[in-house]
């Protein structure tokens, strides 16, 4: 396949449209991934594959990976290095990228991954850039083993990689008809430095570059100053860098907004958000969703073939879960999810529960403003209201250089203990969270929680896995569960003291933690406990969100709204004669 020294990559038909992200969710065995985002890069990419699109992606070959996390005695997160030969997930291609850092000359290798849909056999390429090249010196060696490393320059160096080294491996490998780049989060704006290199007018550049927001506050941007910026990446940067990303540093978002021809949030309360820190952009909104096939417990998925069938191809469908779905099915299903998460569990910590107890939670990466304490605010209030009842159950990563993030895991196992010692209630944390972990909770627990601070949840995938399952969602009013509970008020709870339009009047600790409170003793346990038929009929509500907050969805707006893509006649839907 060379062709002028080139390394052509054939694919059957010519992609169009090439996804860069920082992280990608392929499999819960590979380590390329920490939390929502790159879950949600995989179940758009598993989901392009099933609708065709010719399409490929570009992240990073995390060595190392994210890390393993184990808990300490007292509750202290230790991590380490996944021992990951990933020459056996990946093949390498026999192409290798210059790039300048510095003004030195290092070489990128390239490895690929290819996402093979269920109907004839079409493939998506995932190309995983690699510094760990033969030449190079150590340390550059080194610079792409770990995902999110929190020092400055590593970084910028790993975005000059990804979005730079990227559009270079497209070029080398004979994917000219690129006609969308799209950048999965702001990480990925050093595309646009090559591109205007390429075609040295701005103009030219944003036809065909589109971008994805996925952070709703000022902090989360990445800024990088901008002697670090000339020193690592010198004359690619453009000339009038300040007017495009900013005067007093380089900000990834502002940088992408301004070179791209189409921007969109997550959901439309994030539209909003990002509207009010960029008002002089227009930026739509494309409501994230979830892959069906990877989140389903395998015994809904069976339930759902049985009763209905078309949600395969169209999940549409599932809008008629609460009159079609048998409530005793239903409910066999979910115990069984929940026997399977039950026995993980009790092989897995040393606080063991009861399969017959309502079982509540809480799963996603370790950081303040989710606030995974929230609910341990009056620990004698939630002891009283659970004791006999309620039992919960943790899970997820702090970023190693986050002390905060690790304080929290360490709080619960504080809180965990003065819980059992005073009232018998269970408080378990599970280590690891990965993707496999993640489809055990969110299907084999009863209530799902999701206690953001407001306004700081983009979207929030894991409560749409959830509700897929039939899980119910307890939530502050933030990210897709503003669109989800209004969707259906029998999907969830709301955690609010008083709602004003689509916010909350109260947003402390405090207000909310005595709102989930009420909420617990007054309408989660009665329920359960003594309105089955009712919490059942609930569940199939939930089952119905999924009707709308999926990928087959998400990734259809992203088409015609983002991609500009024709509507291909495979995409419609078979209607049932
Ligand atoms: C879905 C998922 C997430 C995202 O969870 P949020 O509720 O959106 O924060 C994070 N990590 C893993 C492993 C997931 O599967």
């Amino acid at each position: 396949m060379k062709n002028n020294n080139k390394f052509c990559y054939f694919m059957k038909e010519v992609p169009s449209i090439a996804y860069f992200s920082m992280e990608i969710g392929l499999a819960s065995d590979i380590p390329t991934y920490s939390g929502g985002l790159g879950v949600l890069a995989g179940d758009i990419l598993y989901k392009a594959v099933d609708l065709e699109i010719p399409m490929v992606a570009v992240t990073l070959c995390y060595a190392a990976g994210y890390f393993y996390q184990m808990i300490g005695p007292y509750g202290d997160q230790i991590s380490k290095n996944i021992r990951w030969q990933f020459s056996s997930n990946f093949d390498k291609l026999p192409i290798v990228i210059p790039i300048k850092i510095q003004g030195k000359e290092f070489k990128i290798g390239t490895w690929v991954y290819n996402i093979i849909g269920k109907r004839n056999g079409f493939v998506i390429p995932v190309f995983l850039l690699d510094s760990d090249v033969e030449g190079n010196e150590e340390w550059f060696k080194r610079i792409t083993h770990t995902l999110y490393t929190a020092h400055p320059f590593m970084r910028i160096v790993q975005e000059a990689i990804l979005g730079i080294g990227g559009v270079r491996l497209l070029e080398e490998m004979c994917f000219n008809k690129i006609k969308t780049y799209h950048l999965n989060e702001g990480h990925a704006a050093f595309v646009t430095f090559e591109l205007l290199k390429k075609l040295k007018n701005l103009e030219e550049v944003k036809k065909k570059v589109i971008f994805t927001t996925h952070t709703p506050v000022p902090a989360g941007h990445e800024r990088f100053d901008y002697n670090l910026v000339y020193d690592v990446l010198r004359d690619i940067v453009p000339e009038n860098i300040k007017e495009l990303a900013g005067n007093d540093n380089l900000n990834m978002t502002k940088l992408a907004l301004n070179m791209t021809r189409y921007v969109n949030a997550v959901s439309k309360r994030h539209l909003e958000v990002t509207k009010n820190m960029f008002p002089e952009y227009k930026i739509d909104a494309i409501t994230n969703g979830i892959n069906i096939f990877r989140w389903l417990s395998p015994y809904i998925k069976e339930l759902l073939d049985e009763t209905m069938p078309e949600f395969r191809y169209d999940p549409q469908v599932l809008m008629n879960a609460p009159i079609e779905l048998d409530s005793h099915d239903l409910w066999t299903a979910h115990k069984k999810s929940k026997d399977d998460l039950i026995d993980y569990q009790s092989s897995h910590s040393y606080v063991l529960f009861d399969s017959k107890i309502l079982t509540v939670g809480f799963g996603r990466r370790f950081t303040s403003y989710k606030r995974p304490t929230l609910i341990f605010k009056d620990l004698d209030r939630l002891g009283k209201i659970s004791k006999g009842k309620v039992q919960f159950l943790f899970a997820g990563k702090a970023h190693p250089m986050d002390n905060e993030g690790k304080y929290l895991i360490k709080q619960i196992y504080e809180f965990s203990n003065y819980l059992w010692d005073n009232y018998r209630v269970s408080v378990a944390f599970l280590e690891n969270y990965d993707m496999d972990l993640a489809r055990l909770m969110v299907a084999g627990c009863d209530l799902w929680l999701n206690t953001p601070l407001i306004d700081n949840e983009a979207s929030g995938t894991s409560g749409m896995k959830a509700a897929l399952n039939g899980t119910l969602n307890c939530s502050t009013l933030d990210g897709w569960w503003i669109e989800g509970y209004k969707m259906n008020k029998l999907a969830g709870w709301t955690i609010c003291p008083g709602v004003e339009g689509n916010k909350c009047r109260e947003d402390s600790d405090q207000a909310m933690s005595q709102a989930f409170y009420n909420i617990l003793e007054n309408e989660v346990i009665p329920t359960f406990y003594g309105e089955r038929d009712l919490w059942i009929k609930r569940m199939k509500n939930a089952i119905f969100l999924a009707s709308y907050f999926n990928c087959d969805r998400a990734v259809k707006e992203y088409a015609s709204r983002a991609w500009n893509l024709e509507m291909q006649p495979r995409w419609r839907q078979k209607k049932g004669n």
